[in-house]
């Protein structure tokens, strides 16, 4: 086998207009150097994944993919969401790339990492977790609330690599077993440690955001932090069981307490303590109630067995064709 391999780029894009032109300049360069280095073939790609943007974006991948022989293109027929957009990426590149890195578009994750990771790869390793050492650039409030996201996971037994989001290498064997995890409750990073192989990590600085404000909004993470619990744990059902046991064992406590103020001929009143039980465990039964009613919701839309996405165009495949012809 030659060291030469097939590296593409999967690069998500959600109304990335003001950040392309540089994303584009930056990765090109990371692939032109890979290129002369002798480490990747030329037929190399980078590949943006349209994620149904409402500017430009789409319009500016298109005439990229003219302009630069390594840029190409996936447009999805609508906003999927960040991940879905990733699934979209790697499931049309996997076919015919040696090994596949998704990187965010709005270059926080620095891309001087991907010649270490594809040092990683040729040295044996299948998943290559891109790892930042620090996250000064985010807001305290989004790493207060992301390194309790990451405790309580690990709380709830589901391993993640801490500190690692979606910027990684994995080869061609690792994307085939990522892909054959067919839930639509998509947590990327939940599931790609579940795949095994040799893996490796390289560390980075995470950055400030190129330019435009971040796609993430709350609403957006906390369906993120929901989907990464109930797709991954069952714990919650388990933990509501333990709280149901906990509630009765007081109830029997306190029975037995009136049972004996009552012999002892003290009279209570009552109303106070049967109005906070009423209140109580009408809370805790609605509180149950939702999270099992999240799992029936999360099992309702995994037997529908929906697509995960649906590309409109994909210019990587038209191109690779069209390379595969030469
Ligand atoms: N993204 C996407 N679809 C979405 C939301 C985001 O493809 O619905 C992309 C976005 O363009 C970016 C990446 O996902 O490349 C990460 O988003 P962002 O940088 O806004 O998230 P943050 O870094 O703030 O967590
Ligand atoms: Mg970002």
């Amino acid at each position: 086998m030659s060291d030469l391999f097939k590296l593409s780029i999967v690069v998500p894009c959600y109304n990335e207009e003001e950040v392309l032109h540089e994303t584009t300049k930056e990765l090109t360069k990371i692939v032109d150097d890979l290129v002369k280095a002798g480490k990747v073939t030329e037929t190399s790609k980078i590949v943006f994944v349209d994620d149904g943007s409402k500017d430009k974006t789409w319009q500016l991948i298109d005439e990229f993919s003219q302009k630069y022989q390594t840029v190409s293109g996936v447009k999805l027929s609508r906003n999927f969401g960040h991940q879905g957009a990733l699934l979209a990426g790697v499931t049309s590149v996997s076919k015919d790339s040696d090994a596949v890195i998704t990187i965010d578009a709005d270059l926080q994750d620095d891309v001087n990492a991907i010649p270490k990771m594809v040092d990683e790869y040729l040295n044996g390793a299948e998943v290559v977790y891109g790892v930042r050492n620090n996250r000064d650039t985010d807001t305290a409030f989004k790493r207060g609330t992301a390194e309790m996201f990451y405790k309580f996971m690990g709380f709830l037994g589901v391993k993640l690599v801490p500190d690692s989001a979606d910027y990684r290498l994995m080869s061609k064997r690792a994307c085939e077993v990522l892909l054959s995890y067919r839930e639509r409750n998509l947590f990327l990073r939940g599931i790609v440690p579940l795949v095994g192989f040799k893996s490796a990590k390289v560390y980075y600085a995470r950055k400030e955001r190129f330019a435009g404000e971040s796609k993430y909004p709350l609403r957006k993470m906390i369906k993120f932090a929901m989907d990464g619990i109930t797709s991954f744990s069952i714990v919650p059902i388990k933990l509501i069981m333990g709280l149901g046991f906990f509630i009765v064992l007081i109830s029997i406590l306190l029975l037995i307490y009136s049972f004996v103020q009552k012999i002892n001929g003290n009279v209570v009143s009552g109303w106070s303590s049967l109005m906070i039980s009423i209140w109580a465990l009408g809370g805790v039964q609605l509180i149950s109630i939702s999270v099992i009613g999240e799992y029936v919701g999360k099992i309702f839309s995994e037997v529908k067995q929906r697509p995960r996405f649906t590309i409109e165009r994909d210019i990587y495949t038209e191109k690779t064709q069209e390379e595969n012809k030469r």
